[in-house]
């Protein structure tokens, strides 16, 4: 759910020519009792709901925050609130991830793509460079993921070549106590460096928003191995992901002899719970 009102008009067409039930999403995104009554006829308890700023590429700013801390307030319970500090726009960014922490949000977006950073920049002594340090830092101090973007975007003016996550690596060894979820699993041109940082890192988890689940076995071959930091996830309503409880039970559908039943809960549902504790 995201201020649709704020996003870029050729943004915005391009959600609206993917989805035709665009209207409903829109009415949704204006009242949480809508996304409440679908996340239980679809057999969903609790979702994240993905929020970042990316004012020159997307259209919206910092107000996100305030619209999804403010929504998922509606039933705190079931709505995760992820809001994002762009590392190019903040003013005082250490002070505004302490605000967003103190206004409810759980997890921070970096959008390499949209916000047109990579995610090792950090290092840079820059001042994008240095904010991004302030908000990986503060982030880590007070225990929110970060769930940066990986892999490619279709959107007008996104730049793809931020979207590797080869930097993942950086942000990793530079902040051990950081938990940072790599989303989308690079797909489609990075799955490979996705599963090695899952593997060297025990701070980097994957969600599988994105990933259509019957490409799972030729994505992620080796998906069990690391399926104690994989999280469930769709990017509904992304265009192109219909409905969040078919993708599960898509999910639960894949074969035995690639997912078992114990691997299938914890990505279902065991790891959001470590990483979203009721
Ligand atoms: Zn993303």
């Amino acid at each position: 759910m995201q201020p649709w009102e704020s996003f870029r008009p050729a943004t915005l067409e391009r959600m609206r020519s993917g989805r035709p039930d665009f209207d409903r999403i829109i009415a949704m995104s204006r009242d949480a009792r809508l996304l409440l009554d679908y996340l239980d006829q679809t057999g969903v308890e609790r979702a994240a709901l993905i929020n970042y700023a990316a004012p020159d590429v997307m259209g919206f700013g910092h107000e996100t925050n305030d619209f999804v801390a403010r929504y998922a307030a509606a039933a705190p319970d079931r709505l995760i609130a992820v809001g994002g500090v762009h590392p190019r726009f903040a003013t005082d960014p250490a002070a505004h991830v302490e605000r967003l922490a103190d206004a409810g949000i759980r997890a921070l977006k970096i959008h390499p793509p949209h916000m047109l950073v990579r995610p090792e920049s950090h290092q840079d002594d820059t001042p994008a460079g240095r904010a991004l340090a302030a908000i990986y830092g503060t982030a880590a101090g007070r225990g929110l993921p970060v769930i940066i973007h990986t892999g490619t975007s279709v959107f007008p003016g996104a730049r793809v070549r931020f979207g590797d996550p080869i930097g993942i690596d950086d942000v990793a060894v530079d902040y051990p106590g950081l938990r940072i979820v790599m989303a989308h699993g690079g797909r489609p041109l990075w799955m490979e460096t996705c599963f090695f940082l899952l593997r060297r890192h025990p701070n980097v988890w994957l969600d599988l928003s994105g990933i259509p689940p019957k490409s799972l076995p030729e994505y992620f071959p080796r998906l069990r191995e690391v399926s104690d930091r994989v999280v469930f996830g769709t990017d509904w309503p992304s265009p192109g992901v219909r409905d969040i409880g078919a993708n599960a039970l898509a999910v639960m559908d894949l074969p035995d002899s690639y997912l078992d039943t114990a691997a299938k809960t914890a990505i279902l549902q065991d790891n959001a719970l470590r990483l979203f504790p009721r």
